[in-house]
């Protein structure tokens, strides 16, 4: 029987029933504690790499997928639209629209 793969829990633990989680899945069992917590250390640093990779919006700060011309995410606060216009952009994006208008 292979150990969990985050090496933490033994295989009895392993094989608790829920995953160790109590039936109203409000409580973990003590032996799964420290898998939970590892589990949720490697996720919640999974996401902030993912972010750090984001270009970060000029105004905000924010990470975003995209930014517009002005480096800014897609918000459109006053910051955002100042920031805007004084890149020279109207205020608030046009929408990102492939195919043409309609
Ligand atoms: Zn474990
Ligand atoms: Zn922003």
């Amino acid at each position: 029987m292979s150990a969990c793969k985050l090496g933490c829990c033994t295989p009895t633990a392993e094989r608790l029933p829920r995953g160790g989680w109590s039936e109203d899945g409000l409580t973990i069992d003590p032996r799964r504690a420290e898998h939970n917590r590892r589990l949720w250390a490697a996720t919640s640093a999974r996401i902030d790499r993912m972010h750090a990779d984001y270009p970060k919006c000029k105004a905000c700060g924010q990470p975003a997928l995209a930014l517009d011309a002005a480096g800014l995410c897609s918000k459109v606060t006053e910051s955002h639209k100042t920031y805007r216009v004084r890149m020279g952009l109207p205020p608030v994006p046009a929408p990102a629209g492939r195919g043409g208008r309609r």
